[in-house]
């Protein structure tokens, strides 16, 4: 019989994610943004500044480790010998410094670095001042139609990430993406419109023989409706009545 539906064109997978995509974009809150629209993964960025430009700042230690607390400096120093700088820190002065270095996150680091300068100098300790920001980088750059498949891509890829967050972004006169959403919205109704259809079949008895017809009246072997799910040439659900002929 010829294909007239979309349950002949398309798998029940791809009937079930177009319908689910459909659907996620419908319901999902678009954030006051007019289709079309993406959603994009932006990434916390450290820009480094110079001194003055920027707020924020962490010790540099050995060019590699960045440390933001004075406890994390304590833990660095003893597991690299550096003896002097955690005794200062955690023992000369009874922990009466330490806790004041803590609790003044701002000033501490700074505090270190001012009172051991040559002892910092010699270990390549430094203050580096920066700014944190999101950015959508080009190297990593990837775009979701619904808010879902970005958490999902984000849980099961995050080592790949750095503290990535989600950017609602429009996307200003692209024909292209609108016309694609407009597919995937018609495809999605008219396999809804299919589902909801009934098929009529008609089976009657003559000469002692049981005869049935399709919806588009050609005769129909009784076996093949057993196997069918719907009808292949309207696509609805089979509904069989029994006819006096
Ligand atoms: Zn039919």
């Amino acid at each position: 019989m010829a294909v007239k539906t979309l349950k002949n064109v398309l798998t029940q997978k791809q009937q079930d994610f177009v319908l689910a995509l459909s659907t996620e974009i419908k319901t999902q809150d678009n954030l006051a943004t007019t289709s079309p629209y993406v959603i994009i993964n932006t990434q916390n960025r450290v820009q480094v500044r110079p001194e003055g430009w920027a707020d924020d700042y962490y010790l540099s230690l050995d060019f590699e480790t960045k440390v933001h607390d004075v406890d994390t400096l304590i833990s660095y120093a003893r597991d690299n010998g550096y003896e002097i700088f955690s005794y200062w820190l955690t023992e000369s002065f009874d922990g009466e410094l330490k806790d004041f270095l803590a609790l003044d996150i701002d000033d501490g680091l700074k505090k270190v670095i001012s009172e051991y300068q040559d002892f910092c100098n010699d270990h390549d300790i430094d203050i580096v001042y920066y700014e944190e920001e999101q950015e959508a980088s080009k190297n990593d750059i990837n775009v979701f139609f619904t808010h879902k498949a970005y958490k999902e891509h984000i849980e099961a890829n995050s080592h790949h990430y750095n503290e990535p967050k989600s950017y609602l972004k429009h996307l200003f006169r692209n024909p292209e993406m609108e016309g694609v959403l407009d597919v995937v919205h018609t495809l999605a109704h008219t396999i809804e419109l299919e589902s909801e259809r009934v098929c009529v079949y008609s089976q009657y008895e003559h000469t002692s023989k049981l005869w049935i017809t399709g919806c588009d009246n050609t005769l129909v072997n009784p076996d093949y409706l057993n196997v069918w799910d719907f009808c292949p040439a309207c696509g609805g659900k089979i509904s069989l009545r029994k006819e006096q002929k």
